[in-house]
């Protein structure tokens, strides 16, 4: 996640105390500014001292974080010095990619192109054409792309998308997003069930549970009770990273740390770990312009 923080002190603490109302405490917990092209999140803490204004680059949110008993008249005040900041930042954050008709997203981390086609089920709900020139995605293959060139791809590929290969989504197009959303996290589930089962194999452990869903600030959790959880957004990353993070969270079955012993279990499962490593910190973020809503 990307972020960017600007603070102000918080200031005349005791006037907003008397100024405010219990109903005044209950901010709105997401509100647009007119000129500000993505929501606001309102959040008391009760820890914090100061304001503190950041841009979430995964969520693509701003979020306000204000004392928690502050007035929420200063927070106007406070956003209305920093609005322009704001909006520097939002304009900075690169533009979400729908799950639309001629979309270019990666599957695999290979682009394909996006096809609502229809009222046309001869090939199921969704199903892939292959492409002269360009692969589809295979499950767990190294992709041809060299690692770190991934971002620049895609965008390459988006001024001539024709000889991608297409993701074909059937039935009316104004569920084709939703549908194809289903389709992604299910081809997510499924190869993250196939290679927790691999670790697992190697490391001599087995889950509880594998769930996947839409976490914006980690990719997968392992829990005390054996339940793992994975972000279906890993489905856009080359396989060998899906790989790695189902790897990285089978070896927490056995050590809930990140001690040398844990690093020594995740290599023993998966030698070439470090690239992926460095593959997710580079490009990550940008796994979530994908589907998201504009
Ligand atoms: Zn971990």
């Amino acid at each position: 996640m990307v972020t960017t923080v600007t603070r102000d002190k918080h200031r005349g603490s005791k006037r907003s105390m008397l100024l405010t109302q219990t109903h005044e405490l209950e901010a709105p917990r997401a509100i647009r500014l007119s000129d500000v092209d993505c929501p606001l999140h309102l959040r008391r803490s009760r820890r914090a001292t100061r304001f503190s204004l950041k841009v979430s680059y995964t969520e693509r949110m701003a979020i306000l974080t204000l004392p928690y008993h502050v007035h929420i008249e200063e927070a106007r005040i406070f956003l209305s010095r920093h609005k322009e900041w704001l909006k520097r930042q939002v304009d900075r954050l690169p533009k979400p990619i729908p799950f639309a008709d001629g979309s270019v997203i990666p599957l695999r981390g290979q682009p394909h192109r996006v096809n609502f086609v229809g009222p046309v089920r001869h090939k199921g709900v969704i199903w892939i054409e292959p492409a002269n020139g360009f692969s589809m995605a295979q499950p767990f293959a190294v992709p041809a792309t060299p690692c770190n060139k991934y971002a620049a791809t895609i965008t390459a590929f988006t001024s001539d998308t024709r000889d991608l290969p297409r993701i074909c989504v059937s039935g009316e197009g104004r569920h084709g997003s939703r549908r194809l959303a289903d389709w992604l996290r299910n081809e997510a589930k499924a190869d993250l069930v196939k290679r927790v089962e691999h670790h697992g194999a190697t490391l001599g452990c087995v889950p509880k549970r594998i769930s996947v869903r839409d976490q914006s600030t980690r990719w997968g959790s392992c829990s005390t009770s054996g339940t793992i959880c994975f972000s279906w957004r890993l489905i856009f990353a080359p396989a060998f990273v899906l790989d790695y993070v189902a790897a990285h969270e089978v070896a927490h079955l056995r050590e809930m740390n990140h001690s040398q012993r844990f690093w020594r279990l995740v290599r023993e499962t998966m030698p070439d770990m470090q690239r992926a490593r460095s593959w997710l910190k580079l490009n990550g973020a940008e796994l979530h312009r994908f589907g998201a809503p504009i």
